[in-house]
């Protein structure tokens, strides 16, 4: 079998050098391995049994159409969303078209004008500069007179108490903790720091609402922010909990008063919740939960193996290949535009679809710089499938993440070594 293995590998375009070296390497993460699987082994438990408690059935998966009145499926997901975080409330709606636009709602349904925004963790996702007004856009929180304060982490990664006991004042009515490095090299917040900060909040005020913006973080851990003290989490269904399987949506968890807010800003005020037609797609919302926890389980093992792989070829990674995990994204620094790029076609060449494309920098809106991106996803820009992108510039990072199954994760993360192989791009003598 271990023979037949590597023969489609080679097959495939892997040469045997990097098919032994990968091997080595998945060898020495047995015990990591075992770990994921438990933590993904609990996550399905937790979702079967708020699927179990709300009682879903076959008439869950009906569609609706027009105002969408008394849609079981929708409003019997949205319990499920809430058992499953261990939250008060649900909205988990097709109508929320992304990660973004979720943040927005939630932002936008709990302030009102006069209130300030705190960021305790730094600089904000960079979609949501524009949501907040760093960067002046029609329709951003400043423009209804909302302001916002940011406290950036201290050097070594840590919360900056002082600094943000100094920011919160009278006018302080949200604080938005994103929780996922995101874009930047600095680490990504476990559960557990994400809830000691919580506490710090409230002490100081036991009014200011928590919010998380979970994106990336979903089933990673046993526990999520809502398990310590968040008011609301936000995501992306193109991400974790959509399970690959979602083609669109987002969702908003947590207290009543908060997810509220939200449905009367989605849709209107006096309809809520009552009204937003599930147009078909909610079978895929219920399916893509279940496979959540696995698939999750599955992107992770990816990113640990591409860490391990390429650390010990001299590439600075972060996280590295033996620290603990607490999203799914995995950074490399490949140090210049060619192995960014031969990175990248690699993760393209092993995809299930246009795995015949080659990607190519491009100017992309609202970057300084050229970007590549890497992506043969099912589901256009879904990002919990195997996608890599990085800017063409120094340190000449590739950002990359998940991969619906590991077997994938794994074929492409090969292949992205096999592409700086053939270019000479890697010390042949470390393979
Ligand atoms: C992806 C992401 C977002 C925004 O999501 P989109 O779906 O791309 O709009 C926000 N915050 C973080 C941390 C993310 O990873």
């Amino acid at each position: 079998m271990i023979e037949q293995l590597k023969e489609q590998y080679v097959q495939m375009g892997i040469d045997p050098v990097i098919y032994n070296y990968a091997s080595e390497i998945e060898a020495q993460l047995i015990e990591r391995f075992a770990e994921i699987d438990a933590v993904a082994e609990y996550n399905q438990m937790k979702v079967i049994k708020a699927m179990q408690k709300n009682r879903v059935s076959a008439e869950c998966f009906h569609s609706s159409s027009g105002y969408g009145y008394n849609d079981l499926g929708r409003d019997t997901l949205e319990l499920v969303y809430a058992d499953c975080f261990h939250a008060q409330a649900a909205l988990v709606r097709p109508q929320i078209t992304c990660g973004t636009h979720a943040l927005a709602l939630a932002l936008m349904s709990n302030l009102r004008p006069g209130d300030e925004l705190l960021s305790p963790v730094g600089k904000p996702y960079d979609t949501l500069e524009e949501v907040i007004g760093i960067r002046p856009s029609k329709g951003s929180l400043a423009e209804y007179g909302i302001s916002y304060r940011q406290v950036d982490l201290l050097e070594d990664g840590s919360f900056d108490y002082d600094g943000i006991r100094a920011a919160i004042n009278e006018k302080t009515k949200l604080v938005t903790i994103q929780r996922s490095k995101g874009y930047l090299m600095r680490k990504t917040l476990s559960v557990k720091e994400i809830g000691a900060l919580i506490s710090f909040v409230k002490q100081i005020n036991p009014n200011i609402i928590c919010m998380v913006d979970n994106c990336y973080g979903e089933f990673v851990e046993t526990i999520e922010p809502s398990d310590v003290g968040a008011d609301m989490i936000v995501g992306s269904l193109i991400k974790n909990p959509g399970g690959g399987l979602a083609p669109v949506g987002g969702y908003i968890v947590g207290k009543r008063a908060c997810v509220e807010n939200a449905a009367y800003r989605l849709t209107s005020p006096g309809l809520g919740k009552e009204v937003g037609a599930s147009l078909g797609v909610i079978q895929s919302f219920y399916q893509g939960l279940f496979q959540a926890p696995v698939v999750v389980s599955g992107a992770l093992k990816g990113a640990i193996f591409a860490a391990r792989l390429y650390e010990k070829l001299g590439f600075q990674v972060l996280p590295d290949g033996t620290e603990s995990r607490h999203d799914i994204i995995q950074a490399i620094a490949l140090e210049s535009p060619e192995r960014l790029c031969a990175f990248c076609e690699g993760i393209q060449a092993g995809a299930p679809v246009d795995s015949y494309v080659t990607p190519e920098p491009w100017d992309m809106p609202g970057y300084d710089s050229k970007v590549i991106m890497a992506a043969g996803a099912f589901v256009q820009g879904s990002s919990i499938e195997l996608s890599a992108d990085g800017p063409l510039k120094p340190p000449y990072n590739v950002y990359f993440q998940g991969g619906l199954t590991w077997y994938h994760a794994k074929l492409g993360i090969m292949m992205s070594l096999q592409k700086l192989y053939e270019r000479n791009l890697v010390n042949k003598t470390l393979l």
